[in-house]
């Protein structure tokens, strides 16, 4: 039966799968329409129009809609782009805040998800909050020692930020005067600095090249 179906619609024009595009856009009163949307309410699945067009967004274009992109990303990715603005301004972003320049998403995407920019900024504090902190390794009686992972995740990323400020702790540059931030680890994780929160401080770039153990 699928396979019968499949073939069947191999035979389907371009502007059919278009025309029968736009107007479920039409009926849904958007000028967008996301794949489960279409597979709900359109004549054919949205793996016809991935085949046929290369992909979902490639088939939007070509009906002239809007891409959805903005409906997949997860929250996750919300908040860490959120961390990397705040990181590049040096203070907590506001809604005006968001250019292209220092955001890859816009404040709109933020209050579409969260149904307010506070709202949005405050679900950001509890994802920070809420995340588990990396566990202190701790020494088995077979001396071999476990060890936090190296990289620095954005939730200990935001912390550090907090904590901190979002200026350099040796020589106080902030991204205002042109400062680049890193967060660094305060004892080198090669020489045994474990990445929580005490062993972690902001620095600037150039503070932090001139440290012997590079990090960035
Ligand atoms: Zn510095």
């Amino acid at each position: 039966m699928k396979l019968q179906l499949e073939s069947h619609h191999r035979n389907i024009p371009d502007q059919e799968l278009i025309d029968d595009l736009v107007r479920v856009a039409k009926e849904l009163g958007q000028d967008k329409v996301t794949i489960d949307q279409y597979n709900d309410k359109g004549r054919f699945h949205n793996t016809t129009f991935n085949r046929r067009f290369g992909s979902w967004f490639k088939a939007l274009e070509k009906a002239g809609l809007k891409k959805t992109r903005t409906l997949n990303i997860s929250n996750e990715e919300l908040f860490e782009n959120l961390v990397d603005t705040w990181t590049r301004l040096g203070r907590q972003p506001k809604y005006n805040d968001l250019t292209k320049d220092n955001s890859k998403y816009s404040s709109g995407t933020y209050e579409k998800r969260f149904g307010g920019w506070r709202k949005a900024l405050e679900a950001f504090v509890n994802w920070v909050n809420e995340g588990e902190m990396p566990e202190l390794p701790e020494q088995n009686s077979n001396q071999t020692t476990k060890r936090t992972p190296r990289n620095i995740n954005w939730r200990l990323r935001a912390m550090v930020l907090m904590k901190d400020g979002a200026r350099c702790k040796l020589c106080g540059a902030t991204p205002q005067d042109g400062a680049k931030l890193h967060v660094d680890h305060i004892k080198p994780w090669a020489n045994g600095g474990e990445t929580v929160l005490e062993n972690l401080q902001i620095l600037c770039e150039k503070c932090n090249i001139g440290k012997s153990n590079v990090e960035v």
